[in-house]
């Protein structure tokens, strides 16, 4: 189950730009701490989470 469509919190706005990220694994536990009304579907440009990208990898 876990990868999942793309999600990212409203509040990456307020990070620097560099640290801002994007989720779609639902294992990701940073992912998993954002409310739900916090999210917002797709990337809005930002890169790709590593934990989520490990996971991705792995196929967890
Ligand atoms: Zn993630």
């Amino acid at each position: 189950m876990p990868k999942t469509a793309p999600f990212y919190s409203v509040n990456e706005a307020s990070k620097p730009a560099e640290k801002r990220v994007h989720h779609d694994n639902s294992a990701c536990a940073t992912g998993r701490e954002i409310p739900v009304n916090e999210r917002r579907s797709g990337t809005n440009g930002y890169r790709l989470c590593l934990d989520c990208k490990e996971r991705d990898d792995k196929g967890q």
